[in-house]
């Protein structure tokens, strides 16, 4: 796709300045700089604050909001050469916990007297497509990183606590001396095309009317040539010609990296997978138009923001060489 690199998530320019991630003398110092700040994840949302458009929160690293960290921050990078690292707070209990959370529709925004004022803990899908794409880069990385330390604080290997390091881009067993890295999982996600038309799906916990372009797991040892043409067969029973790679965007709900494809599809009868599919369709590019210019509601087309919203927008306009 021209300017791929438009997509959310598509990257801001971050200087991740690794190089740092192994100098403890410097990590501290930066971590008592004066022009130092850190983002704020609890819970899986991300703190931000109000505006005429939603902006990421940076809070300066004496921020006293801070004491509620369990571990050290992870170090994300340089920032117009100021250090910005990520701090997880999530044993910090607000006044009121939301009813609810989680989910493809998380809502929920938890403001409470302990933030700064007009700021909030909400869900990066619900502002994602409204932020800087230098915002949009640093959320994305320091929610799938500060996800993974979440859910990987034992060794793989001997089952014994791990600790953090190298400024929170690994974890290192003390007990076995074997290091983790943090993961990125492929996702192959693909615009099926016959002629005119284009193949969308829906899952079945969507609502009714959404529908999007089929999409799996790569699975270890497969290229993404052949996992677009597997899950297509699994999924519907399409049978996929040439393939073609388009766009990629990292993905951290949690860690997936979708990987934008197009497929020739070389048959079109369609035998959905009720396991994994509810219902699935061609569309013309003349119908997909008019759902996205608003004139068409039986269809709700996947959000904006998204890979899939991406590469449908530039089938559409033809910009996909
Ligand atoms: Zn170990």
């Amino acid at each position: 796709v021209r300017h791929s690199e438009s997509v959310t998530f598509g990257g801001g320019g971050l200087d991740r300045a690794a190089h740092l991630r192994s100098d403890r003398d410097r990590l501290a110092q930066m971590l008592s700089d004066e022009t130092a700040t850190a983002l704020v994840t609890w819970r899986g949302k991300l703190l931000f604050g109000s505006g005429d458009q939603p902006k990421l929160a940076c809070l300066p690293i004496s921020d006293m909001f801070f004491k509620h960290a369990e571990a050290e921050p992870v170090f994300l990078g340089l920032v117009k050469s100021a250090p910005v690292f990520a701090y997880d707070v999530s044993r910090w209990e607000p006044e009121q916990l939301p009813e609810s959370e989680g989910g493809l529709f998380d809502s929920q925004q938890i403001r409470d007297p302990a933030l700064p004022d007009n700021h909030w803990l909400g869900d990066l899908r619900q502002v994602m497509a409204r932020l800087s794409p230098l915002d949009a880069e640093l959320a994305a990385s320091a929610k799938a990183i500060i996800g993974w330390h979440g859910s990987h604080g034992f060794c793989a290997k001997c089952g014994a606590a791990s600790g953090v390091s190298m400024g929170g881009w690994q974890r290192h067993c003390e007990l076995c001396n074997s290091h983790h890295f943090p993961r990125t999982d492929p996702v192959v996600i693909m615009l099926i095309t016959n002629g005119n038309n284009v193949l969308l799906g829906r899952s079945p916990g969507w609502p009714e009317p959404m529908f999007s372009l089929l999409a799996g797991f790569v699975e270890p040892g497969e290229t993404l040539e052949a996992a677009v043409r597997r899950e297509v067969a699994e999924e519907v029973g399409v049978k996929v010609g040439a393939v073609g790679y388009l766009a990629s965007q990292p993905w951290p709900f949690p860690a997936s990296l979708m990987v934008g494809c197009r497929g020739e599809a070389l048959s079109t009868d369609l035998n959905p997978d009720p396991v994994e599919i509810a219902e699935a369709f061609w569309i013309s590019r003349e119908q997909i138009m008019a759902v996205f210019a608003g004139e068409d509601e039986t269809i709700l087309p996947a959000r904006r923001g998204s890979v899939a919203h991406f590469l449908l927008e530039n089938w559409l306009a033809d910009r996909l060489d």
